[in-house]
């Protein structure tokens, strides 16, 4: 079936691996290991943990469980925090016990929050826009908190996760860190572990290049191991549920825990598993692409000297990217967005600093000859509104 049978109009996507457009282009190698998984059928925990042991193998993390994404491990890794594998506990979420708080310092909020509230877990903000001091988070630590969650980055004079996991290990409290789009390289993954992260949530379908919905919940093994009680299906009967053939777990107590609707299929757990595969194997494998798009892209709009394009590196994505500047154009850059929407092919860019009148282009999702088809385009929006100013 084609997009076009429902009477959809394709995207080039220029941002990279966002949700909203699908994300990044699988290969085929993942692509045929998903095909062959949903041929059998196999116990899904059995399966999760044997992933898991390998996917904590090629990563270098101590254990490791495939979530739905993201967001769905920080869910997973907020109600592990709040309630740990207390069956009644797991029942229970939304409404939680006494560790029914999460800290996070100011400069770390994100609309990704709604991963904890979503599981009962109040947020206490700590420190101000710019900067955290040590006590106020050792004045926080208390026995109502579940966890501290850590951001990579946050502008200004701010906790380093360090810090930040020494203070919350004296009071006995973990630290999760969101490192969706950190990791990988997988060097950052071994400093956060370094650093004291006890969870860490990392985004399959981004750099990993899995599947869109998939994810990976790792970091301490005696905390990922009571994931499969708040994710799993787990409405067995006691009477004939065999332990798990691949380490003996056997789960008990618990039903359908507040994760149960963020699920993963055979498919995403092997399609991811593929994928971390080959880019442990060859890590550098698409930066030649990268930089012909760019280039091409570039050399495409030079033809048009309203704009100012430049180079730029996405640090926390590890990528590099190209920005383009509308101050001298005819046009600004949320018009140029519109109109690019509008037009053929129908392209997205980055309006991550539309405000600062940029649009971004992220190469990650290009198909060879996207980036010369983007510059073209883009100089024809700016030559169209010079003409007609
Ligand atoms: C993308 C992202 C998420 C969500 O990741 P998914 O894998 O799409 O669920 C969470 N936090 C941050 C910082 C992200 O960039």
């Amino acid at each position: 079936m084609g997009y076009d049978e429902l009477g959809l109009r394709p995207v080039v996507n220029g941002l990279g691996p966002v949700t909203r457009l699908g994300g990044l282009p699988m290969s085929d190698t993942v692509l045929e290991a998903m095909c062959a998984a949903v041929a059998t059928n196999v116990r899904i925990d059995e399966l999760q943990e044997a992933v898991g042991l390998e996917l904590a193998r090629l990563l270098g993390t101590p254990a490791a469980h495939v979530t739905s994404g993201a967001y769905a491990g920080l869910v997973l890794a907020a109600a592990v925090c709040a309630v740990g594998g207390d069956s009644r506990g797991v029942d229970e979420l939304p409404l939680t016990g006494k560790r029914s708080r999460v800290i996070i310092q100011m400069a770390h909020r994100d609309p990704y929050d709604h991963a904890i509230t979503s599981v009962g877990l109040r947020l206490t903000e700590i420190g101000y826009p710019y900067s955290t001091r040590r006590h106020e988070l050792a004045r926080e630590l208390d026995d109502t908190v579940a966890a501290v969650l850590h951001r990579i980055g946050g502008n200004g004079d701010v906790l380093p996760l360090r810090v930040v996991a020494e203070l919350a290990h004296s009071a006995g409290v973990p630290v999760i860190v969101d490192a969706a789009d950190y990791v990988p390289p997988l060097e950052r993954l071994h400093q956060l572990h370094d650093d004291g992260a006890d969870l860490i949530a990392i985004s399959g379908g981004k750099a990993f290049r899995g599947p869109q919905a998939s994810g990976i919940l790792c970091g301490r093994a005696d905390l990922v191991r009571h994931v499969a009680l708040h994710h799993l299906d787990m409405d067995l009967r006691d009477e004939t549920w065999s332990a798990s053939e691949v380490t003996g777990y056997w789960p008990t107590g618990g039903r359908e825990g507040i994760g149960r609707g963020m699920k993963v299929g055979r498919e995403q757990i092997v399609g991811l598993l593929t994928a971390v595969r080959e880019y442990v194997g060859d890590p550098v494998r698409w930066d030649r692409h990268y930089a012909d798009e760019l280039a091409a892209c570039e050399r495409a709009l030079t033809a048009c000297d309203r704009l100012r394009v430049t180079r730029r590196h996405n640090e926390t994505m590890d990528v590099p990217t190209l920005v383009i500047d509308f101050a001298g154009a005819p046009v600004d850059a949320d018009e140029a967005s519109r109109q690019l929407d509008r037009g053929t092919p129908r392209i997205h860019l980055s309006e991550a600093e539309a405000w600062r009148n940029r649009l971004i282009l992220n190469p990650m999702a290009l198909a060879i000859g996207d980036g010369e088809r983007i510059g073209e385009r883009v100089a024809e929006v700016v030559r169209a509104a010079t003409d007609g100013a």
